[in-house]
């Protein structure tokens, strides 16, 4: 039987050790806080953003949510973030995407103070991770090593393949696993024969945002897999392709009219040796990780 990859007990375990270093460091009369910019009514970054807030409330993290109207401009949001690099409460700010198409995203990126970057996107922290000096890392892909090293698989010698090249998970991912000595291998659309490549696998990472798109042939038996991929089902035909005969899952769907699944076919768990499943994998790990980070920042900031 493949192990399965506990995330949200992992990321328990990050938000207990980061409970008690804000603990530590109020001692010392230092609490670190977290500015959390919420741009219009989205629903699913609202859901995401009131549980990083609720986050921090839990691990005594200082938190300011702030919510400009959709209709905001780009200047209107760099004031408030060049505001917000200049603030001494705040340690950590994070802007939740996607914002209003009429914002200019990168540049409102780079803006941000790379002291303040815990979510690790700025330019600054992308070099830094890549030439091995310390750095706030994107907090999935840094969740991705916490999984794997907290369970005790190997990673060091270990072939590694990525799929999926995106700036915020794929290549910040491939650049850690790197810097555990993982030999690594980068996939994206245009590689050819892929399977060909995962099968050589024996940590394969699939971020990809295709649901269910890692087949048990793409799969060398024994393989980790890490599924970072969230992707809702509410096609029946669709569902059946992938939890047909799951009472759990049949429950889920019958409440719902929808589930989640990733970017692995959940057959190709069955010949794994190990795997996060989803949802309960990767995805607890990213707002743990967004805590860290924000102690990480403060502690920084002050040369602790
Ligand atoms: P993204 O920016 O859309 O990147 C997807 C990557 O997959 C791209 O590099 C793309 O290649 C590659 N790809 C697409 N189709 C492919 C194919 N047929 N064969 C091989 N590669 C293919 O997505 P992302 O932001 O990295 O997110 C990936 C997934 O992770 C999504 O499901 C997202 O919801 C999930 N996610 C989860 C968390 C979490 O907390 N667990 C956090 C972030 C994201 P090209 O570059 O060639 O186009």
């Amino acid at each position: 039987m493949p192990k399965v990859l506990d995330g949200a007990a992992i990321a328990a375990q990050i938000k207990q050790e980061v409970a008690e270093e804000v603990k530590l460091l109020a001692v010392r009369g230092v609490r670190p806080g977290l500015a959390a910019v919420l741009v219009g009514h989205v629903p699913a970054s609202e859901i995401y953003v009131r549980s990083k807030v609720q986050t921090c409330a839990d691990l005594g993290i200082f938190s300011d949510l702030i919510s400009p109207p959709d209709t905001v401009t780009t200047e209107e949001m760099l004031e408030l973030v060049e505001n917000l690099n200049q603030r001494d409460d705040i340690d950590g700010i994070l802007i939740q995407l996607p914002l209003p198409k009429q914002v200019d995203t990168k540049a409102l990126l780079d803006a941000v103070s790379p002291a303040k970057d815990v979510d690790g996107f700025h330019p600054v922290n992308a070099g830094r991770l890549q030439s091995g000096r310390p750095a706030l890392a994107p907090c999935t892909p840094a969740g991705v090593i916490e999984i794997l090293k907290r369970s005790g698989i190997p990673i060091s010698g270990q072939n590694a393949v990525v799929v999926g090249r995106s700036d915020i998970v794929g290549k910040p991912a491939a650049m850690l696993l790197l810097h555990e000595n993982a030999t690594i291998t980068i996939c994206h659309s245009k590689t050819r024969d892929l399977g060909a490549v995962t099968r050589q696998a024996d940590i394969l990472v699939a971020a990809i945002g295709r649901p269910g798109f890692i087949t048990p042939e793409m799969v060398k038996p024994g393989a980790t897999i890490i599924d970072v991929g969230i992707n809702r089902v509410t096609d029946r035909a669709e569902f059946d392709r992938y939890f047909a005969g799951n009472a759990k899952r049949e429950a889920t769907f019958a409440k719902r009219g929808s589930t989640i699944v990733g970017d692995v076919h959940p057959h190709a768990f069955e010949i794994a040796g190990a795997y996060t499943p989803v949802p309960g994998g990767v995805g607890p790990l990213t707002i743990a990780m967004l805590m860290a980070n924000t102690v990480r920042a403060a502690k920084m900031r002050r040369g602790l």
